[in-house]
């Protein structure tokens, strides 16, 4: 891989690699864009085949999280590690405290927090050797509820484009993964007492919880989930999951839930599902609950005001469904063009100077 040619094409700044040689920590930053702020993205620990492998993984991350924090309307930039290595075997005290130390010699241009394989205790460990972590125990807690309550405002707004109604109720649901995101979306929408809710798991526990919980609640097997007679889809479970196969069987009007990089081809598919007349919320807008979460740790996390700021997925999705409607452009494409042209704006008025 030519790492600077893969860096000049898409816009990055830096791309750090780290070595301890007491803990044999091997971890990767890399910053995309800090036009808005310090670059914030999560930690990933995973056993990478390759250097290579990890590298393209943690260019690619940063970069959605140059979108997603953009495009949550937060004054931050795009950013991400990824440490190479088997979770079950690695952490330890010293393993993240030099993490830690490592994530301080970056002198603030990132901020890192929880992500795969990756916990809040985790972060209180590399938290006691530098300060520009979030996502700490005892801080914002478990975004979780948060991102649910987020992807509950983002189906709202994606009802009332599609079917003139934002009332939640009117309508039926197909959950795809019932663990922590879906779970809170089911307590959601079943306390805003909606129509119908079908829902699929592969986990026993969460299936038997939400069966628990609510007796009208219909569980499906996981391969009838795409094809249901519904209004709304929601997907709180894996990436990849709106693909060739799919799509042609989805007959919801509508596609709004947590997961992540939900598209398998991002150009493809979301032309695929536009060229359907079915409505896609992009994921890194309707699910960026977490990360406005974290973000309010940063300056003092005040709850009421957080709630606020992720009731705002409402109205930002409504603006992308807009611009994508006006262009003609798939809102995944919209999506984008949002978060690109507020960082092209921000960039602008700098130009200013300031005496600091
Ligand atoms: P989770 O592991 O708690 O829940 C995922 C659930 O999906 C599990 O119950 C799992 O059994 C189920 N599942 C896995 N494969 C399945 C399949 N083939 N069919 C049906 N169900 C299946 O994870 P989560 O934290 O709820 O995250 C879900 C998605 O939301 C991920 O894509 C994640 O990246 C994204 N997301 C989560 C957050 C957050 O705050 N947790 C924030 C932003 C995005």
């Amino acid at each position: 891989m030519k790492k600077f040619d893969y860096m000049e094409k898409y816009g990055y700044e830096q791309l750090v690699y780290f070595y301890d040689r007491e803990t044999g920590l091997k971890a990767i930053t890399c910053i995309h864009d800090t036009t808005l702020g310090p670059a914030l993205g999560g930690t990933r620990i995973w056993n990478y085949s390759s250097e290579e492998e990890a590298t393209l993984d943690v260019l690619r991350l940063a970069r959605g999280m140059t979108y997603k924090n953009s495009a949550a309307g937060l004054n931050l930039g795009g950013g991400k590690s990824v440490i190479i290595g088997d979770a079950d075997k690695v952490k330890s005290e010293s393993f993240f405290r030099a993490f830690g130390r490592y994530v301080e010699s970056l002198n603030g241009r990132y901020i890192t927090a929880e992500d795969v394989n990756t916990t809040t205790k985790d972060m209180d460990f590399i938290n006691m050797e530098t300060n520009y972590v979030v996502g700490l125990a005892g801080k914002s807690g478990n975004p979780s509820p948060i991102t649910a309550l987020g992807a509950f405002h983002g189906i709202r707004a994606a009802i009332k484009y599609k079917f003139g109604s934002s009332d939640i109720s009117k309508y039926s649901y197909a959950i795809q993964g019932v663990g922590q995101t879906g779970g809170y979306l089911v307590d959601y929408l079943m306390d805003a007492s909606v129509k119908k809710i079908y829902f699929t798991d592969i986990n026993p526990k969460n299936i038997n919880k939400i069966r628990a919980l609510y007796k009208d609640a219909i569980f499906v097997k996981p391969e009838e989930i795409y094809n249901l007679d519904v209004d709304v889809f929601v997907p709180c479970a894996l990436g990849a999951v709106l693909n060739d196969e799919t799509i042609p069987l989805i007959k919801a009007k509508v596609i709004a839930g947590t997961a992540n990089n939900v598209l398998k081809d991002e150009e493809k598919h979301s032309k695929m599902i536009m060229d359907k007349n079915i409505l896609y919320a992009p994921d890194f807008v309707i699910n960026a609950g977490g990360v406005i979460n974290v973000y309010h740790e940063i300056h003092g996390y005040i709850r009421e005001v957080v709630m606020k700021d992720v009731e705002k997925i409402y109205d930002r999705l409504l603006d992308i469904f807009e611009i994508a409607s006006k262009e003609k452009i798939p809102t995944q494409e919209a999506a984008k063009l949002f978060a690109e042209q507020r960082i092209a704006k921000i960039h602008n008025i700098h130009r200013n100077y300031l005496r600091k």
